[in-house]
């Protein structure tokens, strides 16, 4: 449902008036099926769109804008874990293990790519991994 102030061109009365949608709106207008409660003229235009339409925009661009902030945390994350942790690509799993195991190796941050499975086997073997959403740069 889609909410229009309408108002009438010749006595200027706006008045609200609900549709199913804009396609609607258009197909009354054109067959002059809308028409002024006071002065019965079928001249009938939309104004602005009415507060509840405005409101659903609203929560759409605060929607946009909680996605920008969570891909700017991500962001910041990211250069954290480039700026603290060693990369090591695929070899992640492999790298994980013998940081594990070897009890002489110096414990290292290390960060790469794990498939579900490798994530799932180290986890088992009780080696902590954390995940999180890899976002890439040119995204906005
Ligand atoms: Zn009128």
């Amino acid at each position: 449902m889609i909410k229009y102030k309408l108002i009438c061109k010749d006595c200027k009365n706006i008045f609200d008036s609900w549709f199913s949608n804009s396609k609607e709106y258009e197909k009354l207008k054109k067959k002059k099926y809308l028409n002024c409660h006071i002065c019965d003229s079928r001249k009938i235009e939309k104004t602005l769109m009415a507060p509840n339409v405005l409101n659903r925009l609203e929560l759409k661009n605060k929607d946009i804008n909680k996605i920008k902030e969570i891909k700017s945390k991500l962001r910041e994350f990211k250069k954290f874990i480039k700026d603290n942790f060693k990369y090591v690509g695929d070899n992640f799993a492999h790298e994980a293990r013998s940081i594990h195991y070897d009890s002489k190796k110096k414990k290292k941050a290390i960060y790469g790519k794990a498939s579900r499975e490798e994530i799932e086997d180290l986890k088992q073997e009780g080696i902590n991994t954390e995940e999180f959403p890899w976002i890439e740069d040119k995204e906005n």
